[in-house]
């Protein structure tokens, strides 16, 4: 298809993946006023060039749809980056070199904060506050575990918080003690609040400059647009994300998922309506109400239907925990569901993942089919029973294929407290690939590395990067029965995340009339053997046809 006049913009010599409905390639784009108004080979782009047209020579480079991330948290990813950050680290003695050089460049710091240690790294998951009294024993340092659900700190945190052995463990989290009943450093769940309480908290500016940090970085791996997984509520990023678009400096599209207060009941469903009235700028909207069922395995918080394994592979009475009551999350997502929100659920035990499809199934009933596009994220461990009921439900399994390897986490702390067979429940990618699901992927960054190429690689090979710090270069394959091939991966990055931000229509893939968000890739990894797919990188990444990315590769 083609229109007539000159073209602002042309791509031509490329590989160009349309990821449009028949998957088909083209090898030239033509863009006018910010949208795709052409798509063929070069000799028919090459007809819409005009003196004025910017001609961008591909030279065999891949163009493909800019990719989309389905759970992502940009605000602290990027203040994370500005701060404390141990995310890139993988060793005790890192850490320690981090900590001290940062404490040591910002010797104004009240606090230091920070985070993205490794829970495998020390044993039985639990870092010690020693370590931290060793390198910084005069100002309190707190740290959260890359996966948000603990954290670290050193005796002075402690002591101005008032935190000792006579602290009650709060109910919804646990204080790691020594055999004196001393708190020993490390805080699970909603225990951290009782330090974070006295944490002098980022200022709105802080936030801003977090995301502004954030949008940078991803812009830079290809990612045109995301659904923040928490805004709102205890966040205060959907102010963030306000300013940012309104000031005009938001490039990326993005959905907002509201944050669902466990704590409280449907009588906070008015307030997530008016946030979501209030909550819309630019290329921002918040339309989605995030409701955090479950914990994470490694701490036995997530839901499971058989009780963990203790260390010895025996049962124990313990299934995690259920955040919000399965009755009361029946009735929490059939109302957001009437109000036309769309319901973003973290679930990762086999046990939440099935409370969850049964409030979509119950909000169903209720008030019959509708288009919000209710999503599960994390999905680690699903009863085989329940995969092909995504399909059924119309409800988008959202997953962070990263995870999917053999590495500390998974070797030392899931698998053997799982057991063997539900351990080989762990992300069905494939399973739910044939059952006809909508298989959309994000990063959950900062928890993980945000760069799709790395995650399109795990989901097709189910084996880490070389060279990335959790599990690289490890060569065994994580359940390779559960491996999906590159198109249904790039899909999962492009038109099916787009599909779960409800923004399918005008991105996600390169067909006539739509925005040109794209990503030039330095080469078609189709072209090379799938082990290799996360050396490809992005040289160029547009959105509305205007570069907000570029590495200088392309002349
Ligand atoms: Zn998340």
């Amino acid at each position: 298809m083609t229109r007539s006049g000159p073209a602002d913009l042309a791509f031509l010599g490329g590989a160009v993946y349309t990821v449009d409905a028949a998957r088909r390639w083209a090898s030239a784009v033509a863009v006018s006023d910010g949208a795709i108004s052409a798509v063929g080979t070069d000799a028919e782009i090459g007809r819409l060039v005009g003196p004025d047209t910017e001609v961008v020579e591909l030279g065999g480079r891949m163009l493909l749809p800019g990719f989309q991330d389905a759970h992502v948290h940009p605000p602290s990813g990027g203040l994370e980056m500005l701060r404390c950050s141990l995310t890139e680290a993988y060793a005790v003695s890192e850490y320690e070199r981090i900590v001290g050089d940062y404490a040591r460049a910002h010797p104004d710091e009240e606090w230091i904060t920070g985070g993205g240690w490794s829970m495998d790294v020390f044993p039985g998951g639990n870092p010690s506050r020693e370590v931290l009294d060793r390198i910084v024993p005069d100002r309190p340092v707190f740290l959260w575990s890359r996966d948000g659900h603990s954290v670290w700190v050193n005796s002075r945190a402690l002591e101005m918080a008032g935190v000792d052995a006579e602290t009650p463990d709060p109910a919804d989290g646990w204080i790691v003690r020594d055999e004196r009943g001393e708190p020993a450093g490390t805080l699970h769940e909603g225990a951290y609040t009782l330090i974070d309480k006295h944490v002098p908290g980022p200022t709105a500016e802080d936030w801003v400059d977090g995301l502004r940090m954030a949008q940078t970085y991803l812009h830079r791996l290809g990612i045109t647009a995301w659904q923040d997984a928490i805004v709102g509520g205890y966040d205060p990023t959907l102010d963030a994300y306000l300013t940012f678009a309104r000031s005009g400096e938001l490039t990326a599209r993005v959905v907002g998922a509201l944050w669902w207060d466990r704590h409280r009941g449907i009588e906070q469903v008015d307030e997530l309506i008016a946030f979501r009235e209030r909550g819309r700028a630019g290329r921002f909207r918040a339309t989605s109400v995030k409701i955090m069922q479950d914990g994470v395995v490694e701490n036995f918080t997530a839901a499971v239907l058989e009780p963990y394994l203790d260390a010895n592979g025996r049962p124990t009475e313990n299934r995690g925990k259920s955040f919000v009551d399965p009755e009361e999350l029946k009735a929490a997502v059939t109302r957001l569901d009437a109000e036309g929100f769309q319901v973003h659920v973290h679930a990762i035990g086999e046990r939440g993942v099935r409370e969850a499809l049964d409030a979509f199934e119950a909000a169903l009933e209720a008030n019959g089919p509708s288009d919000n596009r209710h999503h599960i994220a994390h999905i680690q461990v699903i009863h085989p029973d329940d995969v092909p009921r995504f399909r059924a439900l119309g409800v988008v399994a959202n997953a962070q294929p990263l995870w999917a390897v053999y590495e500390g986490q998974m070797n030392h702390l899931t698998i053997p407290f799982l057991g063997p067979e539900r351990s080989n429940w762990q992300y069905p990618f494939a399973s739910l690939v044939r059952s006809g699901a909508v298989l959309a992927m994000g990063s959950d960054w900062s928890v993980s590395s945000p760069n799709p190429l790395w995650e399109m690689h795990v989901a097709v090979n189910r084996t880490s990067p070389p060279g990335y710090a959790y599990g690289g270069g490890n060569v065994e394959p994580f359940l390779p029965e559960q491996r999906i091939d590159l198109p249904n991966a790039i899909a999962g990055f492009t038109i099916n995340a787009a599909y779960v931000n409800h923004l399918e229509r005008e991105t996600g893939s390169i067909e006539v009339g739509k925005r040109a968000d794209l990503a030039v890739l330095d080469r078609n990894p189709f072209e090379h053997p799938v082990d290799r797919i996360a050396e490809a990188t992005v040289v160029r990444t547009l959105v509305d046809g205007e570069r907000v990315f570029d590495a200088g590769d392309l002349g």
